[in-house]
């Protein structure tokens, strides 16, 4: 009977490597990239090193975490849905 581990079955090491990320990211700076461009002032920003996403608009200056509220009001047929509104 084999004892070997595989390494990938461990969720501990995905859960280490994400934490390490996220200090690199605290302890430098987030690797920013846009990933969607709603409208002229609006875009989704990642970070490619820890996996967080923001929404960014420009008339209101806001940048704050993208969640479940944003990704709604920018889909198809929401109130921000890029095909109809372009603010
Ligand atoms: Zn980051």
């Amino acid at each position: 009977m084999s004892t070997t581990i595989d390494p990938s079955s461990r969720p501990v090491a995905g859960l280490v490597e994400r934490t390490v990320r996220r200090l690199a990211c605290l302890m430098v700076r987030h690797q920013y990239r846009v990933a969607r461009q709603m409208n002229p002032g609006a875009r989704k920003v990642v970070c490619d090193r820890c996996g967080s996403a923001w929404g960014m608009h420009d008339a209101t200056r806001a940048f704050v975490p993208w969640d479940a509220d944003l990704e709604a009001a920018y889909a198809p047929g929401g109130p921000l849905d890029p095909a109809h509104y372009k603010g």
